[in-house]
Parts: C-alpha cells; structure tokens; sequence
C-alpha cells in the first residue's frame, strides 16, 4: 500500500501513520520528524531549515524532496509506504511523482482529511510530544497516564516550538496559499480518498481501515 496523507496541520496525519503503519508494516516518511531529527542532530540540513520551521512556513522544496527520494530509494518499502507531511507543494508532488515513476511504484491513494479550523487550533495548542519516542499525546484528548510524561518510555513530554499560537496562525495560512491545491491535483488523478479530520483517533482509524479493506488496498 502506498499512501499519502494531505492536509492542515492538526488534522491528524502523525497520529493516524503512527497507528496504520504499525498496522501494516509501512515505512512511515515524515519530513516534519526527518526535519526536527536533522534540527536536533545539527546537520547541514537541519541548520538550513531550524528558521523556516521556527516561522512556520515551508522549508525550500529541495531540501525535503531530497530527504524523501534518498529513503525511497535506500529502505525496504516491499510492504508499502505511507507519506505524512510531504508532498506540500505542486513542485514537491511533481518532485515525487518523478521519483516514483523511476521507482515503478505508484501511488495508490491520497487521503485528505478535511478538518475545521477549530479543531485544528485545540489540537495543535493542546499537543504534546514525546522527547525520547515522539509518540503523540494530546492535554485533553489524548492524555498520558502521568501529567508529562510518555506512557509507552516514561521520556518527557514537550510542546513543540512551533505549536504556540502566532506560528500556528502562518501554518495555517501557509497551508491554504500553498498546500491546499494538492487536492485538485491528486483529484485529477482519481486517486483522492476525503475523510473527515474532526473525527477522534480510534473513529478515524476504524473508517481507514475499513475503506483500505473495502477497496482491496489490504
Ligand atoms: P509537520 O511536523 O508536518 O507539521 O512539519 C513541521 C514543519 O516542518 C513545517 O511547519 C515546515 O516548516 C516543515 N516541513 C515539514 N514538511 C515539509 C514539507 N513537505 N515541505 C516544506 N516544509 C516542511
């Protein structure tokens, strides 16, 4: 199965490849993680893109196109992958298309999920991450068993820089002037799947799995 995941931060993308994945065995490709690890390991890379993401706004299309064709190319994705965060621009997804033409592995689906701005804003301020395991909890939705702490490693659990309101505001505005027409792109190529963000973890899930089953992707 090979998938991406579009649409507005907060909608749930992290959350529902972390479940699939272990699911199904996909290689999970994140470049929101490939970007903070590189940020975090002081790379050339990470150096690069630290001010973008501190912003909110997209780190240039090469660099991220880049992180992702070298994994494409280097893992084992016999089972399948799934894209969470990438493409973000008509450059990139053009980018990806190229580099899956070379790979002879097309895309089956693309899963937007439409979300409403309110739900995205309680999501993304009430976010909290793992520091050790990056697992994702939420202060109301999804909390963890002790105040702070991962409930899976016991490591510490932080809100990320970018999370707090005012660069919140610009990943939302970034998304719609340049995230957003993947939808009429991917839908020209039928292979668009909408599902509705707003719905909870476990709802969500049950609802791709069953699509995933019902159209004989697994
Ligand atoms: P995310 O974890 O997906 O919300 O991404 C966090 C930040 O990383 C974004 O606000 C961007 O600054 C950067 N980023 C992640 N994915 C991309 C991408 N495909 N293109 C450009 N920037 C990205």
């Amino acid at each position: 199965m090979k998938l991406v995941l579009l649409g507005p931060p907060g909608a749930g993308k992290g959350t529902q490849a972390a479940v699939l994945c272990k699911e199904y065995n996909l290689l999970h490709m994140s470049t929101g993680d490939l970007l903070r690890e590189a940020v975090k390991n002081n790379t050339a890379q990470g150096i690069q893109a630290k001010a973008y993401m501190d912003r909110g706004d997209l780190v240039p299309d090469e660099i991220v196109a880049a992180m992702i064709t070298e994994k494409l190319k280097n893992e084992d994705v016999s089972a399948g992958f799934m894209l969470d965060g990438f493409p973000r621009t008509k450059k990139q997804a053009e980018i990806l298309d190229q580099a899956l033409i070379e790979l002879a592995m097309p895309l089956d689906r693309v899963v937007y999920f439409a979300t409403k701005e309110e739900t995205i804003l309680t999501r993304l301020t009430g976010r909290r991450i793992c520091r050790s395991c990056g697992r994702i909890f939420h202060v109301t939705n999804i909390p963890s068993k002790k105040e702070g702490i991962c409930d899976g490693c016991q490591g510490e659990l932080y809100q990320r820089n970018d999370d707090k309101e005012e660069t919140i505001k610009n990943r939302i505005k970034v998304y719609n002037s340049q995230t957003k027409e993947l939808i009429d792109y991917y839908q020209a190529k039928n292979i668009l799947q909408q599902v509705s963000g707003d719905m909870d973890v476990n709802e969500l899930f049950s609802v791709l799995k069953d699509t995933f089953k019902k159209s004989g992707l697994i």
